[in-house]
């Protein structure tokens, strides 16, 4: 983790978007930038300082931590402390606040103490773009994560059987997950079987795998603080000839927007790639979300593989490839690997078959 580097850079965005300090409170952006992974802290980058503060409870965990970071224990509220420290220095005149993660109150805070010396101002999402290309031991990391969620399929295929319920099947998932040394999962388990298939998001729940019928597993693990994301659809009983057809049209959808996957086409040319093979097939209306979104640090990340988006993919760049069609009360299939931009096109990092399983 280059940690000197990345501050560089942030440096420079910072000069670019004419802020003196950006005031950092997403707590992943904050591990990015120093390396703290406790759960609270505000990180200050300024032109010549990077102080971490953080309060009592991490005081031994951000010594061994941070490094590249001063550090400073707070003895009332952290974001209090941040802000009188901001307040006191006269370089600061224009402060980034990153609006997506701060709360009304903490801004109401911020402006009680500033007290007009310094103005707070939106800023660009700085880390965030930063984090968009992995460094190459980040890519390992997100390699390791999500081998052990392909283990962890070949295990789930196992447990599918009719009567068992969803939430059965998931605590066995994430009990194996745990005991190869994940830290937790990276969302809650979807184990969604029979019509509660063309549920994009359904959370396991105590609902029993029916006798016939897809069942979505769309799981992750948190590895070494990085994120795998994966989803196999499996068949219990026997597939009508429509669900088949399906099937193998997501698979398709799946596998054309993975071989678009390469530097300089844009993340809507992807999205377009999976769509336009769904909607060939007349079934375009039932794939209802976007094709996929980045992954590292956080499941969620930027770029979003949404419909019209400009971003061109660079080497280095770890997205998830996430096409699926749900028909409303009959059934919903999904298939998603997670794959890294390389010079050429792409790997996948859940190489897992897709073929039809049918348990
Ligand atoms: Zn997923
Ligand atoms: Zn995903």
């Amino acid at each position: 983790m280059d940690h000197k580097r990345r501050l560089r850079d942030a440096r420079l965005a910072l000069d670019e978007a004419r802020l003196d300090a950006l005031l950092i409170t997403h707590l992943p952006n904050i591990r990015y930038l120093c390396g703290f992974s406790g759960s609270s802290g505000v990180l200050v980058a300024a032109k010549r300082q990077l102080i971490l503060f953080t309060d009592g409870r991490y005081t031994e965990q951000a010594l061994e931590e941070v490094k590249s970071a001063k550090v400073k224990i707070a003895n009332r509220l952290v974001l209090m402390f941040a802000a009188e420290w901001l307040a006191a220095r006269t370089f600061t005149r224009a402060i980034g606040i990153e609006a997506a993660h701060l709360t009304v109150a903490e801004r109401d805070v911020l402006l009680k103490v500033l007290r007009g010396r310094a103005k707070l101002r939106k800023a660009p999402p700085i880390i965030e773009r930063m984090r968009m290309v992995k460094e190459s031991d980040e890519i390992a990391k997100i390699r390791d994560a999500c081998h052990l969620g392909v283990d962890l399929f070949d295990r789930l295929q196992r447990v599918i059987r009719p009567g068992v319920r969803e939430s059965e099947v998931a605590g066995g998932l994430e009990f194996a997950a745990r005991k190869s040394g994940a830290e937790q999962m990276a969302f809650p388990t979807i184990i969604a079987g029979g019509k509660r298939s063309a549920l994009p998001h359904g959370r396991a729940t105590r609902s029993a795998i029916p006798r016939t019928g897809f069942v979505v597993c769309d799981f992750g693990v948190i590895l070494a603080g990085y994120c795998s994301d994966m989803t196999r659809t499996v068949y219990v009983g026997r597939p009508s000839d429509d669900e088949r057809a399906g099937y193998v049209a997501v698979q398709e959808a799946q596998q054309a927007a993975v071989a678009a996957v390469k530097p300089g086409v844009t993340v809507g040319e992807v999205d377009q790639a999976a769509r336009k093979l769904l909607y060939n097939r007349s079934l375009g209306t039932f794939f209802t979300h976007s094709t996929g979104h980045g992954v590292g640090l956080e499941i969620h990340e930027a770029p979003r593989i949404a419909a019209g988006q400009k971003e061109p993919l660079r080497a280095g760049m770890v997205v998830t490839i996430e096409p699926g069609i749900y028909l409303p009360g009959k059934w919903g299939v999904r298939i998603e690997d997670t794959v890294v931009v390389t010079d050429t096109g792409c790997e996948i990092l859940t190489p897992c078959p897709k073929d039809l399983i049918v348990i």
